[in-house]
């Protein structure tokens, strides 16, 4: 058997696909219960959920037994599953060599932000990094990870989203090209082998346990409140007692605010973007009517906005709450915009990396897209428009985000960002006074160039 495979992890059999021998696997490996036991309630061990199921099944085992719901989709946990680990030893080098090879500069801000980092590393104690977007948040970890992999420390970097997980698999491979990494998400082809480095989605934490000295956990926010419990578990789960966990984000939610506020965690503030230009602050524009409701679409306030940066020549995105919307619009602009080039994309669309490449590129006037493109995509010069943006998807966080994308790129650090709305909600209104909050501390702390 490769015990490797077992290092800090927390597996089911039938995760194991080599050779197997039950007694002997049982003395060499860590065995638990799939489920724990308590008042005759059932946790699962793997997802900490408590299991809420009424009846039990036909199982493999010949008897009924109940199963987890939640973290099926990692294999099936019964009451008659078992979990199988190993402690990790951490069979690294230990400066062997500087495993840091990248080469770039820091901002002022990151380089205190990085130093923060190394600290809370070597005390093995947590930290919130509240990052405007656009503040360059991967480079202020390598410092930090690299002082890590060279003590032999295991490192985790974990992300909600594949889409990121692989965007950040070749800047940290360029970053530490002599460090063993594995990138793990659902539907990998890649089978999982013992790494110092590993680049995971936040799901697929639950599968290891007490495994990482440091675990760097990106887009905390990104995370719909009912599912922080189940992320908080995983993570807890998935680091060593004595370890560092640095928490990412770009908008911390009211309940994190008011800790790191109260300095119940340690914090790092971010509040200015790596070229050192302001954010650009939201316009909230009231609209009296929707353009479905408008028969003369053209003369609508919106499309005549797309007009004009049409004709500016400046790329937008337009983004619109629901792809039902998003559907009986687009007959309305296939008319209006006959001489232009556009598309729309959606979670559910099998193309939408073509359709944002072709944007990034310039082949396209505008974009169309839901709330996926709020974050983690970069376009060079564009302006926003957020349709009902009094919509519920629009949350504080969320538009926060969508003004984020403008203005990033250092030859274009500007930009216009618009609320269209018919009501003025709170999550506007905060949305607009935290990124006007972040300029001014930026402003004060002499970020700002
Ligand atoms: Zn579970
Ligand atoms: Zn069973």
């Amino acid at each position: 058997m490769d015990e490797t495979i077992f290092y800090g992890r927390h597996l089911l059999r039938s995760e194991y696909t080599g050779e197997w021998d039950e007694e002997e696997e049982a003395m060499r490996l860590i065995v638990t219960e799939g489920f724990n036991k308590e008042n005759s309630q059932l946790t699962c061990n793997r997802c900490g959920t408590l299991c809420t199921m009424t009846v039990s099944y036909p199982c493999v085992c010949q008897n009924r037994c109940k199963y987890c719901r939640q973290c099926i989709k990692l294999g099936k946990i019964t009451e008659c599953s078992h979990l199988y680990s190993l402690e990790e030893p951490n069979q690294f080098p230990k400066y062997a060599y500087p495993y840091l090879k990248w080469t770039g500069t820091l901002s002022k801000q990151q380089a205190q932000a990085s130093k923060d980092i190394r600290e809370s590393i070597d005390h093995n104690s947590d930290r919130m990094i509240w990052a405007v977007a656009g503040a360059g948040k991967t480079e202020m970890l390598f410092e930090g990870v690299g002082q890590a992999l060279e003590e032999g420390k295991r490192v985790c970097l974990a992300t909600p989203r594949v889409d990121v997980a692989l965007e950040l698999a070749p800047r940290l491979i360029k970053a530490f090209p002599e460090v063993s990494l594995a990138v793990l998400y659902g539907g990998t082809e890649v089978p999982y082998q013992y790494t110092q480095l590993v680049i995971s989605t936040t799901h697929q934490l639950y599968r290891f346990k007490e495994a990482f000295d440091v675990l760097i956990i990106d887009e905390v926010d990104a995370f719909p409140y009912y599912l922080n419990d189940a992320l908080y578990f995983a993570s807890e789960k998935a680091r060593k007692i004595v370890s560092s966990v640095i928490y990412l984000t770009a908008t911390p939610d009211k309940s994190m605010q008011k800790r790191i506020k109260r300095r119940e965690i340690e914090a790092s503030i971010l509040p200015a973007r790596y070229h050192g230009r302001p954010l650009p602050v939201p316009v909230g524009i009231w609209v009296k009517k929707s353009i479905l409701k408008t028969k003369q679409n053209d003369t609508h306030i919106i499309i005549r906005h797309m007009k004009r940066l049409i004709e500016e020549g400046k790329q937008f995105l337009l983004f619109i709450p629901t792809i039902s919307l998003m559907e009986q619009l687009m007959p309305i602009f296939e008319h209006s915009f006959k001489q232009s080039t556009f598309e729309w994309v959606h979670s559910q669309d099998p193309h939408r990396k073509e359709k944002v490449k072709k944007m990034r590129e310039g082949g396209l006037q505008f974009l169309m897209t839901t709330t996926i493109l709020e974050r983690g995509v970069t376009f060079p010069n564009i302006d926003v428009i957020v349709m009902n943006a009094d919509h519920r998807v629009f949350t504080e966080a969320a538009l926060v985000q969508i003004a984020g994308r403008v203005g990033r790129a250092p030859d274009y650090p500007s930009g216009e960002v618009t609320y269209y709305h018919e009501v003025w909600t709170r999550a506007m209104k905060n949305a607009i006074k935290q990124i006007k909050n972040m300029n001014a501390v930026a402003a004060r702390s002499g970020y700002l160039v």
